[in-house]
C-alpha cells in the first residue's frame, strides 16, 4: 500500500521512474481514498471519465523515457476550470449538467506534461464566497475538523489536497479563494501575479482580479505545478510575456513589513500563532518591521464594489439560451427571469444586483469610478512600500475556519474573512499562504500570508523555503 500522507511530486516521480509502483497503482490508491472519504467531506462533485485513458498515457511516457516531473501526478480541478467533455458546473444549478466544450490552457499544458486530473472539485457558486456554503451542491467539510468549513471558494481543491484525495490541485483566486481555504486546512495556496497564468478556460468572475492558482502540501510542490502552468497565452491578452520570470530575485535575508494596525483586528488565538511565526522569521535573520500603509484598510471596500460590477457583466451570458439549464416560461421575458431567478443562488443574485446598481447611471460616479480611483491609489501606495520592503506579511484570515452554518445569513460576516487577501487581487501582486501553526485553544490551522511586488512570484517561493 502506498502511504499517501507524506508524498511529494519528486518522491512520486522517483518511485514511478524506478518502478517501485505503477501509475495505475498510484491512481488506484487515491481512488480508494476518495471512495472512503469523499462522501463525508464532499470535496469532489464528479470524478472524470477519462482517468483510465490518462493513466495509460502517463505510464507510456515513463516507459518511453518521456516523463516530466508532473507525469502521473493525480490532481484535483476546481469546478470552474474547463476540461473538455467533462462536467464543469461552477457548483451552480444553472450549469448543472454542462460539459465543457474545450479545455482551459492550464489543463492542456498540464495534461501534455502527463498530469491525471481525477475530478471536479466543489466551490462556492461561480467562486463567490469564502466557505463553499454557497455551493448548490452542499458544503465541503474541513478535514481537520469536520464541524467546520474547508473555506472557499476553492474549498474542494484545498480539501482534496489536505485529505490525500489528490497530491496537488488547481483552484482560482479572485479575492483569496486559494489562500483562505489553504490557511483554514493547513496547506499551501499560491496566487500568482495577475497575468502570470492564462485565465483562458476559467469561468470569469472578476476578469481584472482572477488567477488560476495551485495548492499543495509543500511550497516545493506548489512551485513545480506553477512552473508548468504559467506563461504567455495567445488566448489571454492579459497574460505576461515569459521574459518577466527570468530575473534573479533570490536574497539571503529579506525585509518584511507588517501592517500592525490591520493585523490587530484578528482573533487573539490567530494573532498568537501569527506572531510566533514572525519570531521564527526574525530568528532566521530576516528583518521584520511594523508599518502603516495608508488606505490598506479600504481594500475590502474597493473589492466589494468592483467585484459585483464585474460579476454582473460576466454572468450575463448565463441565460439558458446560450449556456445553462433553461426553465421555460410563457414568453421570452419570463423564460429569462425564471432561468436566472431559479438557476442562480442567493449570493450570485446579490452580487448581480449590487453590481448593476454600482454601474448604473448616477451611481457609477459615486461608487464604481471612485473605487477604480482608489484601486490605482492603493497600487501606488504598495509600490512605495515595495521600494523599502520585500514582502508584506499578515495572517491569511483574521479567524480560524468557522463552524458550518455559523456565519448565518449576513453576507458581511463572510466578506470580512477576506480582509487580508483581497489586497493582492486589487493590486494584481502575487501572494502565498503557508501554515503558521495551530491555535492553542482549538488546535486549528492558521495561515501566514506573504505578499510581494509585481512579478516577484519566485521570491515568495524562496522566502517560504527558507523557513525552518
Ligand atoms: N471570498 C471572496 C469573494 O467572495 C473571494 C472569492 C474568490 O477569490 N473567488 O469574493
Amino acid at each position: 500500500m502506498i502511504d499517501l500522507e507524506n508524498l511529494t511530486i519528486k518522491k512520486v516521480h522517483e518511485s514511478l521512474k524506478s518502478g517501485e509502483y505503477t501509475v495505475r497503482e498510484l491512481v488506484d490508491t487515491y481512488l480508494k481514498n476518495i471512495e472512503e472519504k469523499n462522501k463525508e467531506l464532499n470535496a469532489y462533485l464528479y470524478l472524470f471519465t477519462d482517468i483510465d485513458e490518462r493513466v495509460k498515457i502517463a505510464q507510456k511516457m515513463f516507459d518511453s523515457n518521456e516523463a516530466t516531473l508532473m507525469t502521473g501526478i493525480p490532481m484535483g480541478l476546481k469546478a470552474i476550470i474547463a476540461k473538455k467533455g467533462q462536467i464543469t458546473n461552477a457548483s451552480s444549478k444553472i450549469l448543472e449538467n454542462y460539459k465543457a466544450t474545450y479545455s482551459a490552457t492550464v489543463v492542456e499544458k498540464l495534461e501534455k506534461a502527463g498530469v491525471i486530473f481525477l475530478g471536479s472539485t466543489n466551490t462556492d457558486e461561480f467562486a463567490m464566497g469564502g466557505s463553499t456554503e454557497n455551493s448548490a451542491f452542499g458544503v465541503t467539510k474541513n478535514p481537520v475538523d469536520t464541524e467546520r468549513v474547508a473555506g472557499g471558494s476553492s474549498g474542494g481543491s484545498i480539501c482534496v489536497v489536505a485529505s490525500d484525495m489528490a497530491l496537488v490541485a488547481l483552484g482560482t483566486d479572485t479575492g483569496g479563494s486559494i489562500r483562505e481555504p489553504a490557511a483554514f486546512c493547513g496547506v499551501v495556496g499560491f496566487k500568482p501575479t495577475y497575468g502570470a497564468t492564462s485565465r483562458y478556460g476559467a469561468y470569469s468572475m472578476g476578469s481584472s482580479f482572477d488567477q488560476i492558482s495551485p495548492t499543495a502540501k509543500t511550497v516545493e510542490d506548489v512551485e513545480i505545478v506553477n512552473s508548468f502552468m504559467r506563461g504567455e497565452d495567445k488566448y489571454d491578452m492579459t497574460s505576461l510575456p515569459d521574459e518577466v520570470w527570468k530575473q534573479n530575485v533570490k536574497k539571503e535575508k529579506y525585509k518584511i513589513a507588517i501592517p500592525k494596525i490591520l493585523v490587530d483586528g484578528s482573533d487573539e488565538d490567530v494573532k498568537k500563532s501569527f506572531y510566533n511565526f514572525v519570531e521564527k522569521l526574525k530568528k532566521a535573520g530576516h528583518e521584520v518591521e511594523d508599518v502603516e500603509i495608508s488606505i490598506l484598510d479600504l481594500g475590502l471596500a474597493i473589492y466589494y464594489i468592483l467585484i459585483p460590477a464585474e460579476v454582473s457583466s460576466n454572468t450575463a451570458r448565463y441565460d439558458g439560451l446560450r449556456y445553462g439549464t433553461k426553465i421555460d416560461g410563457d414568453d421570452l421575458w419570463s423564460t429569462y427571469t425564471k432561468t436566472r431567478g431559479q438557476g442562480f443562488g442567493a449570493e450570485v443574485k446579490r452580487r448581480i444586483m449590487l453590481g448593476t446598481y454600482v454601474l448604473s447611471a448616477g451611481y457609477a460616479d459615486k461608487y464604481y469610478e471612485k473605487a477604480l480611483t482608489l484601486r490605482e491609489q492603493l497600487k501606488l501606495e504598495l509600490k512605495k512600500v515595495f521600494e523599502s520592503y520585500d514582502f508584506i506579511l499578515t495572517p491569511t484570515a483574521p479567524v480560524i475556519a468557522p463552524k458550518i452554518g455559523s456565519m448565518g445569513d449576513d453576507p458581511m460576516t463572510e466578506y470580512l474573512l477576506d480582509v487580508f487577501t483581497v489586497t493582492a487581487n486589487v493590486a494584481g501582486i502575487p501572494a502565498i499562504s503557508v501554515p503558521a501553526g495551530l491555535t492553542e485553544n482549538e488546535n486549528m490551522p492558521v495561515g501566514a500570508q506573504f505578499m510581494a511586488g509585481w512579478e516577484k512570484d519566485d521570491q515568495l517561493f524562496d522566502v517560504v523555503k527558507k523557513i525552518k
